[in-house]
């Protein structure tokens, strides 16, 4: 199975300006997201901030609920999905959905996945028999089902029902695949394993998939293009690495990372040469080329710098003027990584190592970072404005 390619500029979901209440409650504020063939887009971000409701949009579920209220433009390859002539039943064809709970017809395997494609219309026993194949060999679940398929669905496991809720949803190649927290159910060894062969369908067959997911190690190893939301607005759209290494804001940067970075208070000056910094991490020096637009041309700032756990790196020795002095709060050796907190003065910082060391409370250790790997904040505004290199 493999999706066609005609169109490519045009993206597959262009949303502009979309605006959704339930009854007073405006879910979502002015989303605009353009998704392009090919990729992986997962939505991330806390619990209620709209990732849901504007997955549902995008096939029209949210249709379905009461007292709801949708203002704004979303096109299908170019097709505006709310025009009077758009049929629902073959825009759910063209936007195959999979929730978060597996939810399979009580019916066999066979006649779940044949279920859409005999609606639309397709009668032929060879072609059916080879949609289903087809589909559960996308699915992962080819082989381990091809001897029972006339057997009830519901009698599988929840993985496995969870790969024929992905096999009904790719079997009519829909031009979008739209995943709802789709291995969440799922127990860890499975989601990793699950992951892969994710990855794997989107490789076979070219398909354009947006993700909801809670897990950001999904998020980032899954998507080509992360969009975070938060309260109902859409705070920044990158490539995973790209809103790791460069978070807009002081929220995304604390969203994204686990465990998360460290925000440590420093006061600085903006001139025409960049930024001067000083704190309890030192005195740093960053030129004007490093800066984002954001940045203001000059005078005395409040500022946060942030400073990833894996990019400090501790030692026993002091072996040069930049180190900053720190003592161990507690080590927490966890085989394949140390997680050590250190205070610097007031401030708990996180540092993580690879491997086990073991570390005595209190013992002084000394702290060294690549200043260039920092992101500064302006504490103001909450802006970075200076960006990691
Ligand atoms: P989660 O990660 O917990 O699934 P989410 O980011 O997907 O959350 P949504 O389910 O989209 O969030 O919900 C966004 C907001 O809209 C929440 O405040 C939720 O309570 C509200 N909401 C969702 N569905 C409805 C509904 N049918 N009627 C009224 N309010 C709703």
């Amino acid at each position: 199975m493999r999706y066609s390619m005609e169109n490519t500029n045009v993206p597959v979901i262009s949303a502009k300006d979309l605006n959704l209440w339930y009854g007073d409650f405006k879910a979502l504020k002015g989303i605009s997201l353009d998704v392009g063939e090919r990729e992986i887009t997962a939505l991330i971000g806390p619990s209620g901030c709209g990732k849901s409701t504007f997955l549902k949009t995008l096939n029209r579920m949210n249709d379905l609920v009461p007292n709801v209220r949708i203002e704004g433009d979303v096109r299908l390859k170019g097709e505006d999905i709310f025009a009077r002539e758009m049929q629902l039943t073959d825009l759910r064809r063209r936007v195959g959905m999979v929730f978060q709970k597996a939810n399979p017809f009580p019916m066999s395997i066979y006649d779940n996945i044949t279920y859409g494609p005999k609606l639309h219309g397709v009668r032929n026993k060879a072609e059916l028999d080879e949609l289903v194949e087809s589909s559960l060999r996308g699915a992962a679940l080819w082989d381990e089902v091809k001897d029972r398929l006339k057997k009830s669905a519901l009698g599988l496991s929840g993985g496995q029902q969870q790969r024929v809720a992905i096999a009904r949803a790719i079997v009519s190649e829909p031009r979008l695949l739209l995943l709802d927290e789709p291995l969440s159910n799922l127990d860890a060894k499975l989601r990793v394993d699950m992951r892969s062969e994710l990855k794997r369908l989107h490789h076979d067959t070219g398909s354009t998939i947006i993700y909801v997911t809670h897990d950001q190690v999904e998020a980032l190893t899954m998507s080509t293009k992360i969009a975070l939301f938060r309260e109902g607005e859409l705070v920044q759209v990158d490539k995973p690495l790209e809103l790791y290494d460069n978070p807009c804001d002081l929220y995304t940067a604390d969203f994204i990372g686990n465990p998360s970075i460290n925000f440590v208070e420093a006061s600085g000056t903006a001139g025409a040469s960049g930024l001067s910094v000083d704190g309890v991490m030192g005195r740093l020096e960053f030129s004007r080329e490093d800066m984002t637009p954001e940045a203001p041309a000059s005078g005395d700032l409040k500022l946060v710098l942030g400073i990833r756990p894996e990019q400090i790196t501790i030692s026993r020795e002091k072996t040069d003027a930049a180190q900053v002095e720190a003592r161990v709060y507690a080590g927490m050796p966890a085989g394949s990584e140390t997680l050590v907190s250190v205070r610097v003065g007031e401030k708990l910082i996180t540092v993580k190592e690879l491997g086990s060391t073991h570390y005595a409370g209190d013992e002084t250790v000394y702290l060294s970072y690549p200043p260039k790997k920092v992101n500064v904040f302006d504490a103001s505004t909450k802006r970075l404005i200076k960006y990691s290199r």
